[in-house]
């Protein structure tokens, strides 16, 4: 592990300016660099309109405090779509602790990237200080990846430091050009995601970088440039190195952007899937074209609409559904052991769950209650007494009612069961109990878990 002394600069930003204008002037005089362009206000399609009243409140509160202050990254990637940005990140030439003296609603967070949020109500700004290139400062590598990054330098040094092209371009808050220094606007232009600098370092500096690339590339309907494209195989592994609560942040940004169904077949494609979900990987590759697939597919399917119609979409359903093909196999070699099903569920659960989350961290907010989604599917064959009118009250019953209708409408179960609770859920009391009455010869015929067809192997 390499590990660099600390620079503690100036909070004072009067004296950190002067210091700093005179050193630029020294070392190598103010300038953009000969790669650098600039595209004046009239040569590019962003209007301040587009920008959030907060995000433009802290970029001129920047500038009146005699500090450099730009848009950058994703936000002006989109403005330039004529999308409308998820969030709006700053960048400056201040650092964290002058950033903090000049809004009183900021907080500095963040260990591996140290950043300052600016809180507007419930709405936030996030602002970062542009990121040096030398090895002065606080940055900790270890076989290539970084661990953290906290040299500060300047805004041509900042570049290099980003993932894609496209993701590199700076929108000036002083004149509202938008200034590049990696041919961003081209790429753009042509629909091209690339890496900066050398692909495979860059992949090997941050293993998570090949996973933007799916995410970007199928939310923007931008293609990855071939030289990074072939290296994602090659490399896939590398993200095994990945703190599992990164990897469980990462995974949802990738799934819960709108365009899942897309996102699951390239990262299959790449070989990145196995890496994120092993567990599940094994059971598709075990049944091609059967069951697994087709679930699977029909249940982000289903998130994508919900995403589109900007419905909520839970991350313990998404995992839930991820997961349940695992779980269902091992059920299925339990009970065809002579086990209880409502046991058999608990310790596949169980199993799945710990494995899963060497991966993928699971946090109990997840963990939980997909476990109640899971558990809660026995239940519902159970349409005698009193028990129906248990299930429905419990807290997780519309979730758990759901993933049994998703089930059935890819052949996992017979839809008669999630028809009749459709019913049953919407019927007055009197209606309930004929209901009750009429089911129990019909709940006597199917109460098993419906076989794939083939041996269940279990791991
Ligand atoms: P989104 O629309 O998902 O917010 P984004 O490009 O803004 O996309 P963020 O994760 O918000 O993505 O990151 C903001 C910017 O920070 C990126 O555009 C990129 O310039 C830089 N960045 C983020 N993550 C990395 C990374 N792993 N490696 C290099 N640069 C990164
Ligand atoms: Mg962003």
């Amino acid at each position: 592990m390499i590990r660099y002394p600390t620079f503690q600069p100036t909070d004072n930003p009067l004296i950190f300016k002067f210091i700093k204008n005179l050193s630029d002037r020294l070392i190598k005089g103010k300038g953009t660099g000969p790669a650098c362009r600039i595209y004046p206000c009239s040569e590019h399609s962003i209007s301040r309109s587009q920008i959030s009243d907060e995000a433009l409140k802290v970029l001129s509160r920047l500038k009146q405090s005699g500090f450099e202050a730009y848009l950058v990254g994703g936000c002006v990637r989109d403005l330039l779509l004529g999308r409308e940005p998820k969030d709006f990140d700053v960048v400056t030439d201040a650092r964290p602790e002058q950033i903090k003296t000049i809004f009183r609603n900021c907080r500095l967070i963040g260990r591996r990237f140290r950043l300052a949020h600016i809180y507007f109500g419930r709405s936030l700004v996030e602002v970062a200080t542009f990121r040096g290139g030398d090895s002065n400062g606080d940055r900790v590598l270890e076989n290539g990846r970084l661990l953290r990054d906290n040299v500060y330098g300047t805004l041509e040094e900042d570049v290099w430091r980003r993932d894609f092209s496209v993701n590199a371009l700076y929108y000036n808050a002083h004149d509202f050009s938008v200034v590049d220094f990696v041919g961003g606007m081209e790429d753009h232009e042509k629909g091209v995601l690339r890496l900066i600098g050398d692909p495979e370092e860059r992949y090997r500096e941050d293993p998570v970088r090949m996973l933007r690339a799916i995410r970007f590339s199928t939310k923007l309907g931008f293609i990855i440039d071939p030289g990074c494209e072939r290296l994602i195989t090659t490399l896939s592994g590398l993200l095994r190195e990945i703190p599992p609560a990164r990897l469980y942040d990462e995974t949802l940004k990738l799934f819960l952007s709108g365009y899942a169904v897309q996102t699951f077949e390239l990262l299959r494609r790449y070989r990145l899937f196995e890496i994120l979900f092993p567990e599940t990987e094994k059971c598709l590759a075990r049944e091609k074209h059967g069951f697994p697939l087709v679930f699977l597919a029909k249940a982000l399917e289903n998130t994508d609409i919900r995403t589109g119609q900007e419905k909520p979409v839970t991350a313990y359903f998404l995992f839930a559904a991820f997961l349940w093909e695992p779980v269902r196999a091992r059920v299925e070699a339990q009970i065809q052991n002579g086990q209880n099903e409502f046991i058999a569920i608990q310790q596949a659960a169980g199993d799945v769950i710990r494995l899963q989350s060497k991966t993928t961290a699971l946090p109990r907010r997840v963990a939980l209650p997909m476990r109640e989604v899971w558990s809660l599917q026995p239940r519902f064959k159970n349409r005698s007494g009193d028990r129906p009118f248990k299930l429905l009250e419990h807290p997780r019953f519309r979730a758990a009612f759901d993933f049994l209708a998703l089930r059935a409408s890819t052949g996992d179960i017979d839809p008669e069961l999630p028809d009749w609770w459709e019913k049953f859920q919407h019927s007055d009391e009197a209606e309930q109990k004929k209901m009750l009455h009429g089911s129990n010869r019909r709940s006597r015929r199917r109460t098993r878990f419906k076989s794939s067809g083939k041996s269940p192997a279990v791991n």
